[in-house]
C-alpha cells in the first residue's frame, strides 16, 4: 500500500479510517526523506516530519495551503500553470521523471533539491506525492570535488603555461636575435654611408621588418591554437540550464540568506549553446555575485533573460553587492586579475573565452539593485535549428 492511494482520511467517521490514518502518520514521521502530499488544486493534505524540518514549517501551518509556498519565483507563479497543464494534456514533465530544482524555506531562503513525484488517482481525485531530498550536502561533497578538480585543471594549466612559454621563448628567440643584429648591422653601415652602404642598410632594414613578421606570425599561431577549443552546440533550454546551474551555486548560500530570483522569458527560453559550457558561465557568474555580497546585508541575486532583436537572448546576473570599483572595471575579463586573497582571477576571462567562442559577447554594468550586473547574450535557436535537433 501506498500512501498515495491513502491521503489523509478525510471521511474519518468511516471504520478502519482512524486505523489508516495512524498508519499514513506513522510513515510520514518515519520516512527520511520528506513529504509532501497534495491534490489536484496543489492544495497541501499533508507534510511529513522531515518536511517540516527541511523547510522549517509545521504540518498545522500547511495544511490547507498551496504547495507553491515551498518554491521560489518562478515556480511560485506558475506551479498551477503546471498541474493544469498536466491534467489537461497528461504530458509528463516532472511527475514520475524526477529532477534537480530549488526550494524555498519558511525564512525565504533557498536550497538545491532532487524531488521526485508520485501520482495517484483517488474517487476523490488526484493526489500527488513529492519526495524531496535536500541536496545541500551532496552538493557540498560534489563542490569539493569540483574545488579539486579545479585545482588540478589548474595545476596543468600552470605546466601547460611552462611548457608555452618554453616553446615561445624558444621559437621567438631566433627571429629576435636576427632582428637585432640587422639593427646594429645597419647602425654601423649608417657610419660610412655611401650609395653603396645604403643600399646594404636598406637590405639589412627589410630583413629585420621580414623577421619582425616572422615573430607576429608565430604569436598569432599559438593564439589560434590556443582558442581552438571544441565546443559542441545543441538547443538547450534556458530554464533548464540556469535551473541546475542556480542550483549547484546556491550550496551554502541559503544559509547567508540570500534571496534568489529568476526571471526567464519563456519566449526566449530555446538556445544554440554548450550547455556545459554555458553552465560554467553561470556558475562563475552566480559564485562571484554570492562572494561580492557577503557582507552585504541586502542580498538579492536575480537571474534574468530576454529575446533580443536579431536572433540572440540576453542573459542578466546582477547582485546587490557594493558593485564594481572603477579601477577593477578596467580589468574585469582579464587574466589573472583579481582581488580576493584565494582568487585566481580566471574566471571572467574564461567566461568571456567561452561566450565570444559561442557568437555571444560579454559586458558588465551597475545593477539597479546597487551592485553589478553581468550580461551576455546567446544565440537563440530558430526553427531551422530545430530541424536538426
Ligand atoms: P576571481 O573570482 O578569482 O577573483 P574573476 O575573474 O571571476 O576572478 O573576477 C575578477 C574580479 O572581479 C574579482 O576579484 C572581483 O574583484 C571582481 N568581481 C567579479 N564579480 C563581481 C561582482 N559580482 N561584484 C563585484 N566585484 C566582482
Amino acid at each position: 500500500m501506498s500512501p498515495n492511494q491513502n491521503p489523509p482520511a478525510r471521511d474519518a467517521n468511516l471504520p478502519g479510517a482512524h486505523l489508516e490514518e495512524a498508519h499514513l502518520r506513522s510513515i510520514l514521521s518515519n520516512v527520511p526523506d520528506a513529504m509532501v502530499v497534495i491534490d489536484s488544486q496543489c492544495i497541501i493534505l499533508s507534510f511529513s516530519s522531515a518536511a517540516e524540518k527541511m523547510f522549517g514549517y509545521a504540518e498545522s501551518e500547511l495544511i490547507g495551503e498551496n504547495v507553491s509556498v515551498l518554491m521560489p519565483s518562478p515556480d511560485r507563479e506558475r506551479h498551477d500553470g503546471y498541474i493544469n497543464r498536466y491534467l489537461r494534456t497528461g504530458d509528463r514533465r516532472i511527475i514520475g521523471i524526477g529532477r534537480v530544482t530549488t526550494a524555498r524555506r519558511r525564512d525565504g531562503s533557498t536550497f538545491p533539491i532532487e524531488l521526485s513525484i508520485g501520482e495517484a488517482v483517488t474517487p476523490e481525485g488526484h493526489v500527488f506525492t513529492g519526495f524531496i531530498r535536500d541536496l545541500t550536502e551532496t552538493q557540498q561533497t560534489e563542490r569539493r570535488l569540483q574545488d579539486l578538480q579545479t585545482e588540478l585543471a589548474h595545476m596543468s594549466r600552470v605546466s601547460a603555461m611552462g611548457t608555452l612559454a618554453s616553446a615561445l621563448a624558444h621559437e621567438l628567440n631566433q627571429p629576435l636575435t636576427a632582428i637585432a643584429s640587422y639593427m646594429e648591422g645597419a647602425r654601423d653601415m649608417l657610419d660610412s654611408a655611401d650609395a653603396e652602404t645604403i643600399e646594404m642598410v636598406r637590405e639589412a632594414l627589410d630583413e629585420a621588418a621580414a623577421q619582425a613578421m616572422r615573430a607576429g606570425h608565430i604569436v598569432r599561431r599559438l593564439r589560434d591554437f590556443i582558442s581552438r577549443g571544441d565546443t559542441e552546440r545543441r538547443i538547450e533550454s534556458l530554464h533548464k540550464l540556469v535551473t541546475e546551474a542556480n542550483a549547484l551555486a546556491l550550496v551554502g548560500a541559503g544559509e547567508r540568506g540570500v534571496q534568489v530570483r529568476v526571471s526567464l522569458d519563456p519566449s526566449a527560453d530555446r538556445v544554440l549553446v554548450d550547455r556545459i559550457q554555458v553552465q560554467q558561465v553561470l556558475l562563475n557568474l552566480i559564485r562571484n555575485a554570492l562572494e561580492a555580497m557577503e557582507d552585504s546585508s541586502d542580498r538579492r541575486l536575480v537571474i534574468s533573460a530576454d529575446a533580443q532583436p536579431g536572433g540572440t537572448v540576453q542573459v542578466k546576473v546582477e547582485d546587490s553587492g557594493p558593485g564594481l570599483d572603477p579601477k577593477v572595471a578596467e580589468h574585469l575579463f582579464e587574466p589573472f586579475f583579481s582581488t580576493k586573497d584565494t582568487g585566481m582571477g580566471l574566471g571572467l576571462s574564461i567566461c568571456r573565452t567561452i561566450i565570444e567562442a559561442q557568437g555571444g559577447k560579454i559586458w558588465a554594468t551597475r545593477s539597479s539593485m546597487g551592485g553589478t550586473a553581468f550580461h551576455f547574450t546567446l544565440i537563440a535557436a530558430t526553427t531551422d535549428d530545430l530541424d536538426e535537433d
